[in-house]
């Protein structure tokens, strides 16, 4: 982190510490959640999955019934309830694809703080649905034209804002990641995730699950769900990937199954990080946005150096199938990103017994890909659509 920067990072770790010290703030934030985000989200049981596999009941815990659609909520309400006990009016952040940005824009409305999101210029042009929302929402969009125009500028053009306004602003990171406090501060939120899944499976299964699935991009809400079980040696944990277009395509976003990637220090914190000889980011890849990131959470790295977080990964054509299949059986659209969730569960399940009982966290809800999925199925209808709407307009 740059210089400048270590001050407020220090006080951002001593309000953080302060907070948790203190029980009324989390019963603060549980209660925004409960009458804002409609907390908490339900597990469901998924008879037509489990009996299609034929394995062990599959439960589903559901945060795509979290206000916006996701989990990301969670981190960004109790972010918020931080900074208006710093005393600060302001908030910025960076987003990839646009998820991070509309939930950073809701609970600045919701709080009533300034609010400026940074964005990659490529990210603008791609995500307009999001970029729109956000605006609706009164938040300031930054195109940001320096380098690639992608989500690693959006976060420097962020880093160099805060430099300059740390004094009344307060920078939300999206995930699990980034200089101390983030990775603990973003997982201490996100748990909530992981508390309500240990006592709603005890009260719906009538017992702790045997094994708990969670997609992992940068791994907020894996750490998330994973926090609630990490004491119960008995349950298994299971991190799942995006193997994009297979892992030896090099085309994939999978830093620690597969085990191409290596540990490196970048952007504040040491992890492992999907890089080449010379210490260089490379490219990464996935159907789904969310998960097509470089380095992933550094607790999360070292509970799979522990072994007690197992990490596998699944391909785009996995995650559309395990989509498609979850969609048809359940009524349930997941997100693309915790579609892989599934489709490492799903492959697993028929190796369990009816006594198993497996849980996947499905992160969030899969309107948002309409465009990558109708594309993905070949959706004619969908393109003749897309054309008519720009015919009208340019009529
Ligand atoms: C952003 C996002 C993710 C990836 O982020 P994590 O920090 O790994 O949780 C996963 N699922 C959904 C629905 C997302 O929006």
């Amino acid at each position: 982190m740059p210089e400048v920067l270590h001050e407020t990072l220090a006080e951002l770790r001593d309000a953080f510490d302060d907070a948790r010290r203190d029980p009324s703030f989390w019963n603060s934030y549980v209660a925004l959640m409960a009458n804002y985000a409609g907390r908490p989200t339900p597990v469901t049981y998924c008879d037509n999955l489990t009996r299609r596999f034929g394995g062990a009941r599959i439960y589903v815990k559901r945060e795509d019934l979290n206000h916006t659609g996701a989990h990301k909520a969670n981190n960004v309400m109790g972010q918020g309830l931080l900074v208006q006990r710093m005393g600060k009016r302001r908030v910025i952040a960076e987003t990839g694809a646009g998820q991070h940005g509309v939930a950073t824009a809701t609970m600045a409305a919701r709080l009533g703080l300034e609010c400026t999101i940074y964005m990659g210029a490529e990210d603008v042009e791609r995500q307009h649905p999001n970029v729109f929302w956000m605006r609706q929402l009164g938040a300031e969009v930054v195109a940001v034209t320096d380098g690639t125009r992608t989500l690693k500028d959006a976060i420097n053009a962020a880093l160099r804002d805060w430099a300059d306004s740390m004094a009344d602003t307060h920078y939300v990171l999206g995930t699990v990641c980034g200089p101390h406090p983030f990775p603990e501060l973003v997982t201490y939120f996100q748990t909530i995730i992981g508390y309500e899944a240990r006592r709603q499976m005890l009260e719906v299964a009538g017992t702790l699950p045997s094994r708990v699935y969670a997609c992992v991009g940068g791994g907020s809400n894996a750490s998330g769900i994973f926090t609630g079980f990490l004491d119960d040696p008995a349950v298994e944990l299971v991190g799942v990937e995006a193997a994009g277009k297979g892992i030896a395509t090099g085309q994939h976003a999978a830093r620690l199954a597969g085990g191409q990637g290596r540990t490196g220090v970048a952007q504040g914190y040491k992890t492992v990080f999907l890089q080449n000889e010379e210490g260089l980011m490379r490219d990464t890849h996935s159907v789904a946005a969310g998960l097509d990131y470089i380095g992933v959470g550094p607790m999360l790295a070292h509970l799979h150096q522990q072994g007690r977080v197992r990490f596998e990964s699944a391909t785009d054509a996995e995650v559309v199938d395990a989509l498609r299949v979850t969609m048809r059986s359940e009524g349930i659209i997941p997100a693309l990103e915790s579609a892989h969730a599934f489709a490492g569960a799903f492959r697993e399940a028929s190796g369990l017994s009816s006594d198993d009982t497996i849980l996947i966290n499905q992160s969030g809800r899969g309107d948002k890909d309409i465009f990558t999925v109708a594309d993905a199925l070949g959706d004619e209808g969908w393109v003749d659509f897309i054309r008519h709407k720009a015919e009208g307009y340019a009529r």
